[in-house]
């Protein structure tokens, strides 16, 4: 046997069983064959998950094509429901509205930003709102929704998509998924890390009733708790709090009434917000906030007084600090979901984070002994990540005229990093949107808050200022038209829990 084969994992164990538990295990399944690699799963029943996290972003789409798992199959086991982007209320002043939409704004216009075009016809007087020109906002605001057309010349082409679900659900779906492709799942509380004494690299799991669950390379997905990242091998926490002061949410599901909304919703309240997830069975709400300035009942009080239908339980309180691990790979451990860090769910990003810390880790697969720089590449990539993810939230906060409380005021004039700065900076010039490689919101994405947020810039791409707005204004009109009334021949929103036959698409 030569030295390569040897050197390499033969058994991977997961801690902890919540979304990230389960997403892991499931994508290591699909990807490593169970007679060469042997992986196990240890969850606690007692301890429980978060159980929160309904909304996502088009990637989780991605994701499930990746394990082979069907549309239809994946609603019906989740309660899932089809959404296209999120409506903000209350934001960038108390009566605003916006929505930031899946797929782009209008449509390729000469390698030049559609957002460029239309400031430039603003100035002349253009009073159509930025979001006219979004496909998926246009069906949103109707109702109405279809699958992505695959014809690239298509308008229907834009409809980027994304799901509400039921989190616990999914990751129930993933164990089975995962379950029959060889993953063992071991009941218990884990009581004892234990790791080897030269190389302190985790060796075992001991749990309650002593069993040992050794293993070559461990996952630590135990949620906020870190149990193996953070406590054992004391990997140090970045606290993102003072770009992101609020702490806690306050959960609560309530009866599903009336049309189903093809869309997420989040109402900004004195010190947070609130949103609203529309799932087949129930709505997800929750109100996320920062107890430096508000206390717990206040917080209740505006929950409640904020929800549409009568709710099904009382609420449920969960704390939390915004922030990410100094690292997210340390020696053979690697933390995915709420053990690498957290960033409120704003923009619906948690689960998309999950994914991102799997792929990364299965682009970099390590052998028993990985070189340095893998670990140091996966650190990097994924530190990047979250920065990016959290300079896009901050943008929601810092972009504000609000100072009707002591929390807006505080958010409107902080201090934030020099990388959100910077971006803001070039975007109040001349509307530009630079962004790093592969980062996950698009040009799209920054518009839509920023001018959501009634950040204008002092003037448009100055390229654009000699070419005759009429002939752009001609142009948009026909954009808008088009839209809408490919919107009108849109099937209604499908009311999944009724019937799933009254589906038109073709899964
Ligand atoms: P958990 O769900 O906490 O799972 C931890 C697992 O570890 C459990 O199985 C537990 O039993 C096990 N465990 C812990 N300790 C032990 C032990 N000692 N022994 C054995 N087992 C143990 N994300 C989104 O993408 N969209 C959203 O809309 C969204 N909304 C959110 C709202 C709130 C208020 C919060 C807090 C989070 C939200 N998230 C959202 C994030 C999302 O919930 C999480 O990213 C996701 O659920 C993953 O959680 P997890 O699996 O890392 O942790």
């Amino acid at each position: 046997m030569n030295q390569s084969s040897t050197n390499r994992i033969r058994k991977i164990v997961i801690a902890g069983g919540g979304t990230a538990g389960w997403m892991t295990a499931a994508a290591l399944s699909s990807m490593l064959r169970p007679d060469d690699v042997q992986i196990v799963l240890v969850e606690s029943t007692e301890i429980g998950t978060v159980g929160v996290g309904e909304a996502t972003i088009p990637d989780i789409v991605n994701f499930n094509r990746m394990l082979g798992i069907g549309e239809a199959e994946f609603l019906k086991a989740t309660n899932g429901t089809f959404k296209l982007g999120i409506e903000f209320s209350d934001w960038g002043n108390l009566g605003d509205k916006y929505f930031h939409p899946f797929g782009n704004h209008g449509v390729d216009m000469n390698g030049i930003d559609f957002h460029q075009f239309w400031l430039h016809t603003r100035q002349a007087g253009n009073t159509n709102a930025l979001e006219e020109y979004s496909i998926c906002a246009v069906a949103a605001k109707s109702m109405k929704f279809t699958l992505p057309d695959e014809n690239p010349k298509s308008l229907l082409s834009q409809m980027g998509y994304a799901y509400h679900f039921d989190a616990t659900a999914y990751a129930l779906f993933l164990r089975d998924y995962a379950e029959k492709r060889g993953v063992k799942r071991i009941e218990g509380r884990i009581e004892q890390i234990l790791q080897n004494e030269q190389t302190e690299n985790i060796s075992a799991l001991v749990m309650q009733n002593k069993e040992r669950v050794e293993g070559d390379f461990f996952f630590d997905c135990t949620g906020f708790q870190s149990k193996l990242l953070g406590q054992t091998l004391g990997v140090s926490f970045h606290d993102w709090s003072k770009w992101l002061p609020c702490n806690s949410a306050q959960a609560i599901a309530t009866e599903r009434q009336g049309e189903l909304l093809p869309f997420t919703k989040s109402m900004a309240k004195p010190a947070g917000w609130q949103w609203r997830i529309p799932t087949q069975h129930r709505t997800g709400n929750g109100h996320i906030y920062s107890t430096d300035f508000m206390d717990d009942q206040q917080a209740t009080d505006i929950l409640i007084q904020g929800l549409d239908a009568p709710a099904l339980a009382d609420p449920r309180t969960i704390r939390f600090t915004t922030g990410c691990r100094d690292k997210f790979w340390d020696k053979n451990c690697v933390a995915i979901g709420l053990a690498s860090g957290f960033l409120e769910p704003l923009e619906s990003t948690s689960i998309f984070l999950i994914q991102q810390g799997i792929s990364r880790f299965l682009a970099l697969y390590p052998s028993l002994t990985p070189a340095a720089k893998v670990i140091e590449e996966y650190n990097r990539l994924m530190t990047r990540e979250f920065s990016q993810v959290r300079d896009f939230i901050i943008l929601h906060y810092k972009a504000t005229q609000r100072t009707d409380s002591e929390f807006w005021r505080y958010c409107k004039n902080m201090a934030i990093p020099d990388s959100l700065q910077h971006k803001m900076d070039l975007f109040q010039c001349a509307g530009r949107v630079f962004r790093d490689d592969h980062e996950l919101f698009s040009t799209s994405s920054w518009v839509a808050v920023m001018i959501g947020q009634n950040v204008y810039p002092e003037t448009a791409e100055p390229m654009l200022l000699g070419v005759p707005i009429q002939n752009i204004a001609q142009s948009l009109q026909s954009m808008q038209r088009a839209m809408q009334q490919a919107s009108l021949n849109m099937p209604p929103m499908p009311n999944l829990s009724k019937n799933m036959q009254i589906l038109r698409f073709d899964f």
